[in-house]
């Protein structure tokens, strides 16, 4: 059975992520979303959150999908769910740097796990869940870049006041 994960913050999931997520799950026999804890980054919304919202929105994404919280090093989350692939989404230029030195980086740290490149449809490249917060909290519409139940969850945080 082949497994991969796919790790990140998805603070908030956007309709990039859903679009690499619907790619993955074609690729392989289950697709595990790692949904990191992630402190540093700040995150808008807490893990319980960004664990429901992922889960709720790829309920209707043909194959075998498990979300699930982490918060250890990727490789060793990857080798506890049976994993021999990442999987990564890759936007134009401005992840290549960084992409490519992590996927240098967990090579070294486990040669048995690869990590896949994919390309999210041409007209989803430029959604990034930094600038979809950053457009919601100055009150613009976010509704051409996440689901519906998602744009509605952000726009309900920012009115309860929290950041
Ligand atoms: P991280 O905190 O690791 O950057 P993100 O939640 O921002 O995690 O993204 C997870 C993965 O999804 C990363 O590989 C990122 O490059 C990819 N990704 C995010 N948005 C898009 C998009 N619009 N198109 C393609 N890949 C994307």
């Amino acid at each position: 059975m082949k497994i991969a994960v796919y790790p990140g913050t998805f603070d908030p999931v956007t309709l990039g992520h859903i679009d690499i997520i619907r790619r993955g799950a074609h690729l392989v026999d289950k697709l595990v979303i790692g949904v990191t804890t992630n402190p540093s980054k700040e995150p808008m919304f807490a893990v319980v959150d960004r664990l429901a919202m992922v889960k709720r929105e790829v309920a209707g994404i043909a194959g075998q999908i498990e979300v699930v919280e982490f918060d250890s090093l990727l490789m060793d989350f990857a080798e506890s769910q049976g994993a021999t692939a990442i999987l990564r989404g890759l936007r134009a230029v401005a992840d290549f740097e960084y992409e490519f030195q992590m996927a240098g980086m967990n090579q070294k740290l486990n040669e048995n796990i690869e990590t896949v490149f994919l390309m999210a449809d041409v007209s989803l490249q430029p959604i990034a869940s930094k600038l979809v917060k950053e457009i919601a909290r100055f009150g613009g519409s976010i509704d051409k870049f996440v689901p519906p139940a998602v744009a509605e969850d952000v726009r309900r945080h920012l009115i309860s006041g929290s950041r």
